[in-house]
């Protein structure tokens, strides 16, 4: 039975790096979606004639180098193994490709691995698959733009309102609600009191979206410890940044990804442990 279990997390692993290159093109090409359509939102309410751009989305064009615009032949698109034989560069221009792109892949793996692992062939696992997806997805794009797409968050959120209805999550469907709604006010809150008093925004919109999802998926009990984790994982990542003058000009470093380190941290540890380390 334990070797059943070991082969399904293994075939969910290499499923995992599939998806995860996928979720490089998710990356890096939602946030230049979403920097279109407002563009040619805004040209639509100013009465101009929006700019005819050539189709972009998630599967057209096809991938290229991002450096000299050779398209990428599908044995050069095989998820780790392309990188290693490629040696990291692209096989027309020798640019550098970034480490990410294979990291990505490796962590998506490692993610279903472990869902899989723990939850067996289940409703749960899958979930909890989907959950890490998207999680890992919306951390990279907060720390490259500073966005955290609704195309993201709000599907998060709503599926896990669904999970907790079918109890495919640990928690109750009334946990789940009352997170969401207390996961969305209490950061509202905290932004409108940091905004009257300082007159600087905090953080944004896409935050709140996000800590109502983490809290639709792990109950409004296990909100105080998450916001507590990511505020530990952001000081620590923002001191580090300012010592090693890595800190972006302006100053301004993303919340997004620490809420997802801690999202990442009550999936390992299950929310109840989460609970009990903050004495709750
Ligand atoms: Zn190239």
């Amino acid at each position: 039975m334990v070797d059943v279990q070991w082969f399904v997390a293994c075939v969910a692993g290499l499923f995992g790096l599939t998806i995860g290159s996928f979720l490089n093109v998710v990356i890096y090409r939602l946030p230049i979606m979403m920097d279109r359509q407002w563009k040619s939102g805004c040209a639509e309410i100013c009465d101009q004639s929006p700019e005819i751009l050539p189709p972009f989305n998630l599967m057209v064009p096809r991938s290229r180098c991002t450096h000299c615009g050779h398209s990428i032949r599908w044995y050069e698109n095989i998820p780790v193994i392309s990188y290693l034989v490629l040696r990291g560069r692209c096989s027309s221009c020798k640019a550098p490709i970034s480490a990410r792109y294979p990291l990505v892949e490796i962590t998506t793996a490692a993610l279903f691995f472990y869902s899989v692992w723990h939850w067996g062939p289940t409703s749960q696992a899958i979930s909890w698959c989907i959950f890490a997806a998207a999680l890992l997805s919306l951390a990279l794009i907060d720390w490259d733009t500073t966005l955290l797409p609704d195309d993201l968050t709000l599907p998060l959120l709503w599926f896990g309102l669904v999970a907790a209805a079918l109890k495919w999550t640990p928690v109750g469907l009334t946990s789940a609600f009352w997170g969401a709604v207390a996961g969305y006010l209490s950061l509202w809150v905290i932004y409108w009191v940091f905004k009257l008093v300082t007159g600087k925004e905090g953080m944004g919109y896409g935050d709140f979206k996000l800590f109502a999802a983490l809290g639709a998926w792990f109950g409004w009990q296990t909100l105080i410890p998450i916001i507590l984790l990511a505020s530990v994982i952001g000081a620590v990542i923002g001191i580090i940044m300012k010592l090693t003058t890595g800190l972006r000009e302006g100053g301004y470093v993303p919340f997004g990804p620490f809420l997802a380190g801690a999202g990442f941290t009550a999936l390992f540890v299950g929310p109840q442990r989460l609970q009990t380390a903050v004495g709750l």
